[in-house]
């Protein structure tokens, strides 16, 4: 039983560095997203989640700091890939009114490779018992998903009703 629960442990920090790497492509790929949002709700939701992204990579520094680790980053290839794929997105939609339809598309992709992985690392860290870091995985989960849902909202309120109505004008 030790021995699968070291195993475990091991698991964690590795996912833990993936992670740690993904969040510092987001600490660069978001001020670009900002900047090619049109819509002033959807630049100011990036800006916001731009701050709190720094502070993922702070609260990952802790946790690895809590189970006496070093804070190295691991190449995360799926965040490579969603982030590539938004930028073709956001090639391909520039200066339309699909332009914040496909920026909210390719940023809720990321969202929810975060709340994946979260919740996984939320799990182990709970199963482990690893109290002081699953809190703070846990604050992160929950602005991923708070992040998640007010994207959801700009979506419904502005954005697609205006993607829509650009295609009737034509
Ligand atoms: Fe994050
Ligand atoms: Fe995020």
């Amino acid at each position: 039983m030790k021995k699968e629960e070291n195993n475990l442990q091991e698991l964690l920090v590795e996912e833990m560095r993936d992670v740690y790497h993904a969040e510092q492509q987001l600490l660069k790929a978001l001020p670009k997203m900002a900047k090619a949002a049109q819509s002033e709700r959807l630049k100011e939701a990036f800006e916001r989640h731009l701050e709190e992204t720094e502070q993922h990579v702070e609260r990952l520094e802790r946790a690895f700091e809590a189970l006496g680790e070093t804070a190295k980053a691991k190449t995360c290839k799926a965040m490579q890939g969603l982030i590539e794929e938004g930028k073709e997105m956001m090639e391909a939609h520039k200066d339309s009114a699909t332009a914040d339809a496909a920026l909210i598309a390719a940023a809720q992709k990321v969202e929810h490779y975060e709340i994946a992985t979260y919740g996984t690392l939320c799990t182990w860290c709970d199963l482990l018992g690893l109290d002081e870091a699953s809190e703070l995985l846990k604050e992160t989960l929950d602005e991923e998903k708070t992040t998640d849902e007010l994207l959801t909202e700009i979506a419904e309120s502005e954005i697609n009703a205006e993607a829509v109505s650009d295609k009737e004008e034509e």
